[in-house]
């Protein structure tokens, strides 16, 4: 017998420290466990002890004789890890906490609420001698947790749990409904604490940069995400749900989980968090086909395996893949079966997919790979794509061949990778190019100097990659930094105090929503959804979510 990770699996790495054996990888010290798609459990060395599964914030480890029929390909998927990864069976040394002074008081302030602000918050509120003050423009804090899980992945918003034991914690507080840089500037925020992190993300997405993408019906899986999910700006966005088919660009998990969302069954979409405005659009949808292009190869699929796997457990709903797109780079086809485990592993489950029967009245998610949009076509809205069919060229890259193809589409969305912007952090160097604050280990840099006092966690410190748990690396790394420049004396002293915060933002208007506010608005949202059989139901809208803040639950 064996324990099994599966497909909600975080990569947070908290497995990983409690296992007496060291048979989960990789661990956060191995180099993989950036890239790693998900974590796995070594079959022949787990003991079964079970402490992985106590650890695990998102309930995504089973003991192999109580996985899910949907779940059992995760045994092959775990040891197949294995096979090409040596790990010895040492034990991982506990980190060591520097030690802080005992007298003095370290007051920090993160601007952004979501799962980097609230990892590098929990290293940090584990010292009493630290306050931190966190400071977000929505009335709601977990950010990508609330505003960027897919509605129908339920056990991975169970991180939120943790969050919540951080935010419990006395020496932590919340500012939502406040915005840095219109309520309180940077310099405001840099007179009453002694360390400022910027936790803010990278909202933007990726351009196609082709003709036509400005058409109506051509919008940016991420404005698609946030509207499903219920986010205050994106209510009402224009999404035209009248025709039949859909294409995504890209194959990234967003890709899939948009074209997933678009042909679920509302009904089972009902008995999840989706907002309420999507779900009545959903439930008047004529779209039972979705194209998801990639512009590489089959093994080049950005996709996780754990996420393309989940598309087969969608009720009504074929996966298409003709024989034809399967064509293989010629490095994946020269390896053979020394190929890497996780590439070997997406070609294997694609070949699956491809064999499957279909089934008549089905909705349709097809996967087109070597294909490249060249334009949008349509008088006043979308109504075709023309796209090219690429090859393979020299060093891994892809040319197009001159063929082309039109698919008949009223919706575009584009899902191609984001990047952070220098508006989210006007009072901070940044780097164009990249998205991100320069930094180092988190430290904000300003030419090859770092800026006292002044950090970044999360996607605009290292940019736009990782899910949700990655980030627990992450923010530990930018606290771990703070505490270390305190323990040197390299910052400043606040020259005002941190109490005056909430009377200065309060004075200038703001409806100041704290912990407790959070509180009432998710007990208030938790309420509604029970009367519906739904987790909850989001507010929406400004007014609905500082009333609940404010209501006597
Ligand atoms: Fe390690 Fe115990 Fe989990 Fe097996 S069950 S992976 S031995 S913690």
């Amino acid at each position: 017998m064996a324990h099994v990770i599966t497909r909600p699996c975080c990569n947070d790495g908290s497995c990983v420290s409690v296992c007496p054996v060291n048979c989960i990888h990789p661990t956060p010290d191995e180099p993989e466990f950036l890239t790693a798609e998900q974590l796995y459990i070594d079959p022949e060395t787990c003991i079964d002890c079970g402490a992985c599964i106590d650890e695990c914030p998102v309930e995504a480890i089973f003991p192999d004789d109580q996985l899910d029929e949907k779940d059992e390909p995760y045994l092959q998927i775990n040891a197949d890890y294995y096979k090409d990864h040596d790990v010895d069976g040492g034990l991982v040394p506990p980190k060591k906490a520097p030690p802080m002074p005992a007298d003095k008081e370290l007051h920090v302030a993160i601007v952004g609420a979501g799962p980097a602000a609230l990892y590098a918050a929990d290293t940090l509120v584990k010292k009493a001698q630290v306050t931190v003050d966190v400071f977000d423009r929505l009335p709601t804090p977990h950010g990508l947790v609330r505003f960027g899980v897919a509605p129908d992945h339920a056990p991975t918003k169970l991180v939120e749990r943790g969050y919540l034991s951080t935010a419990n914690k006395k020496n932590f507080n919340y500012f939502l409904n406040c915005e840095v840089g219109k309520d309180i500037t940077h310099d405001e925020l840099m007179e009453r604490y002694h360390a400022v992190v910027y936790a803010v993300g990278a909202a933007t997405d990726r351009r196609l940069d082709i003709p036509g993408e400005e058409l109506p019906g051509s919008i940016s899986a991420t404005e698609f995400v946030a509207w499903y999910n219920g986010h205050p700006d994106f209510v009402d966005l224009d999404v035209d749900l009248s025709s039949e088919r859909a294409v995504v660009v890209g194959n990234g998990n967003v890709a899939l989980d948009v074209a997933r969302i678009l042909v679920t069954d509302p009904d089972v979409l009902a008995k999840t968090d989706i907002s309420e405005h999507a779900l009545a659009k959903l439930r008047e949808s004529n779209i039972n086909e979705v194209v998801i292009l990639g512009r590489r190869g089959i093994a080049q699929g950005a996709y996780t395996n754990s996420e393309f796997l989940a598309l087969g457990d969608v009720e009504g709903v074929d996966v298409i893949i003709e024989p034809d797109e399967l064509t293989l780079d010629p490095e994946s086809e020269a390896a053979g079966d020394d190929i890497d485990s996780t590439i070997g592993t997406k070609i294997r489950l694609a070949q699956e997919f491809a064999d499957r029967p279909t089934t008549d009245g089905n909705k349709r998610i097809v996967f087109r790979f070597l294909s490249s949009p060249l334009e949008l076509e349509g008088d006043g809205k979308v109504t075709s794509m023309t796209v090219s069919r690429n090859e393979f060229a020299d060093g891994g890259s892809v040319t197009r061949t001159g063929e082309t193809y039109d698919i008949e589409t009223g919706l575009v969305l584009r899902s191609i990778g984001y990047k952070g912007h220098a508006e989210a952090v006007p009072d901070l160097p940044f780097d164009d190019a990249r998205g991100v604050v320069p930094n180092d280990d988190g430290r904000v840099l300003h030419g090859d100097d770092p800026m006292t006092g002044v950090y970044v966690t999360g996607w605009i410190k290292r940019g736009a990659t990782g899910g949700i748990g990655r980030n627990r690396l992450c923010g530990e790394e930018t606290a771990e930094a703070v505490i270390a420049d305190f323990i040197d004396e390299k910052l400043a002293e606040p020259t005002a105090s941190r109490d005056e915060v909430e009377k200065l933002v309060v004075d200038r208007g703001v409806n100041l929503i704290d912990l407790e506010g959070w509180k009432r608005i998710d007990a208030a949202e938790k309420a509604a959804g029970r009367e519906s059989g739904r987790p909850r139901v989001k507010f929406t809208d400004l007014a609905a979510l500082e009333a609940a803040a404010e209501s006597a639950e």
